[in-house]
C-alpha cells in the first residue's frame, strides 16, 4: 500500500507557515514503513530537534481507481479517519529552500499515525470537526469545510498521477496550529467527539 498526502489544503496553515497558496493541491508520497506500528510510541528522530505534529483526516481507498471522476470519487472509500503527518520542519525548510525533494523531512519511519477508521455515514464528510490534544490542550481545531480541496476532488486529482488501490490511504492536509512535539507528550486525536488515536512521543 502507499500513502499519498496533500499538503497546503487549508488556507490558515497555509498563512502559519508563510506558503504560496497553490494553484494546484500540494502532493507527495510516504512509504509503507512511515506508518507507526499500533500501540508503539513516536521516537523522536536522532537527525531532527524540531518535529511538527500535523493532525489530518484520512481516507481509505476501497478499490483500484484510475482517473477517477470528482461525482464518482465517493464509491472509492467506505472509511475515514484521523492521523499525524509528522514532519521534520528543521529538514522540510532546508529541502525547501534548495528544491529538494521532502521524503527525508516527510516519509521517515514513524511519521504516519493512523488511527482507526470508522463507516464514512457516521459522518457529515462537508462538516467535520477534528482536534489535536497536546497533554490534554486543543492544539489543532479543524473542520473540513475549510479545505481549499473537497476530499473528492482530493481523489480525482492523486488519481491522474498514481493509480489508487485497496488499502491506500490519503492523507488530506493539516489546519492551523502546527507544532513541535516533545518528550513524554500524549497526543489525542478527535473526530467529533470520538478518539481515534491516542499515543505518547518518547
Ligand atoms: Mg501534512
Amino acid at each position: 500500500m502507499k500513502i499519498i498526502c496533500i499538503g497546503r489544503n487549508y488556507a490558515k496553515h497555509i498563512e502559519e507557515l508563510a506558503n504560496e497558496r497553490p494553484l494546484e493541491p500540494v502532493v507527495f508520497l510516504k512509504p509503507d514503513s512511515a506508518i507507526l506500528p499500533k500501540k508503539m510510541p513516536f521516537f523522536i528522530p536522532p537527525f531532527s530537534s524540531d518535529i511538527h505534529y500535523e493532525v489530518e483526516v484520512l481516507v481509505k481507498i476501497n478499490k483500484v481507481g484510475k482517473y477517477i471522476d470528482t461525482k464518482f470519487a465517493h464509491k472509492y472509500y467506505d472509511e475515514i479517519g484521523l492521523g499525524i503527518d509528522f514532519t521534520a520542519r528543521d529538514i522540510q525548510a532546508i529541502c525547501k529552500e534548495k528544491g529538494l525533494p521532502w521524503e527525508k523531512a516527510k516519509a521517515f519511519d514513524g511519521s504516519a499515525v493512523v488511527g482507526k477508521f470508522y463507516p464514512k455515514e457516521q459522518f457529515d464528510l462537508t462538516d467535520l470537526h477534528f482536534q489535536l490534544l497536546q497533554n490534554e490542550v486543543v492544539v489543532q481545531d479543524g473542520n473540513t469545510k475549510a479545505m481549499l480541496w473537497k476530499i473528492d476532488e482530493l481523489l480525482a486529482y492523486v488519481s491522474q498521477f498514481f493509480t489508487l488501490k485497496k488499502g491506500d490511504i490519503i492523507f488530506t492536509g493539516t489546519p492551523a496550529g502546527v507544532g513541535k512535539v516533545k518528550e513524554n507528550d500524549i497526543l489525542v486525536g478527535k473526530l467529533e467527539d470520538t478518539e481515534a488515536f491516542r499515543i505518547k512521543v518518547k
